[in-house]
């Protein structure tokens, strides 16, 4: 009988990060800074990669205040510390996992995020953007999966330019809706068949908010409209709860 093939445990051991020596442009790239809020690595809970291991940079500051934020530790820039991209990518790389997401607050907040994502990219990992999408995001490097969290109205933050966004989409773009009720549930699915929604990005996400809104009730509606929407679930706050910080 033939041995079992050796198991793949971690996505790092795919594609190791790239080391080297640094020209005098990219030298000048990583010196520059970013307020960020935390890095870490968790279990992805949410978007196609959910389940697999990631490494979080977490930027602060947000332009929004939403009425369900789980991450309010994350509003104010200030609150940040100050950190070159070189050290980012070395805090990232410390965790030797190859899936990244950039997130926030709102991360497109802070003009270096691009450098970052660039950098970030070309050393090999993938890496996920995750925007309220009131900021425009056509600036994001192609290589960069886009997760845009479209607020729905019971976030409070349904206003402003997130439409922007809808009209150009990409192929590789994750589009997410946190519904808090019946009333965000229509709103979001008027906008899924508006913008066709379904035939123009990787996948669209309906998630209950949690706490709010039951999973259960939102299956039930997604079924009985037979929307071919993904239901997602955190999968973060039910191994470790709601509320824990950092996972
Ligand atoms: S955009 Fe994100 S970080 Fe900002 S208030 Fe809303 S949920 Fe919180």
């Amino acid at each position: 009988m033939a041995a079992p093939s050796p198991l793949v445990t971690d996505t790092s051991l795919a594609t190791p990060p790239r080391t080297g020596t640094e020209s005098g442009a990219e030298d000048g790239v990583l010196s520059r800074t970013l307020q960020v809020c935390e890095i870490f690595r968790s279990i992805q809970g949410e978007g196609l990669d959910a389940g697999l291991p990631c490494v979080f940079v977490r930027l602060a500051g947000c332009n929004l205040r939403c009425t369900y934020c789980d991450t309010p530790y994350a509003w104010e820039r200030d609150d940040g510390r100050e950190m070159p991209v070189r050290d980012i990518i070395a805090e990232v790389a410390s965790y030797a996992t190859n899936l990244v997401e950039v997130t926030g607050g709102e991360p497109l907040l802070q003009p270096t995020v691009y450098p970052l994502m660039r950098a970030l990219v070309d050393r090999g990992y993938r890496v996920l953007l995750e925007t309220s999408g009131h900021e425009n995001a056509g600036n994001v490097p192609d290589e960069v999966v886009r997760i845009i969290d479209v607020k729905t109205p019971g976030s409070g933050m349904s206003h402003g330019s997130y439409a922007v966004n809808l009209k150009s989409l990409r192929p590789t773009d994750q589009i997410k809706f946190v519904i808090t009720g019946r009333a965000d549930y229509d709103w979001a699915k008027q906008h899924v068949l508006e913008y066709d929604l379904l035939g123009r990005v990787a996948a669209v996400f309906f998630g209950s908010a949690h706490g709010i809104l039951s999973p259960r009730e939102l299956a039930g509606w997604i079924l009985a409209d037979r929307l071919a929407v993904r239901m997602h679930l955190q999968v973060h706050k039910y191994i470790w709860g709601p509320d824990t910080r950092g996972v």
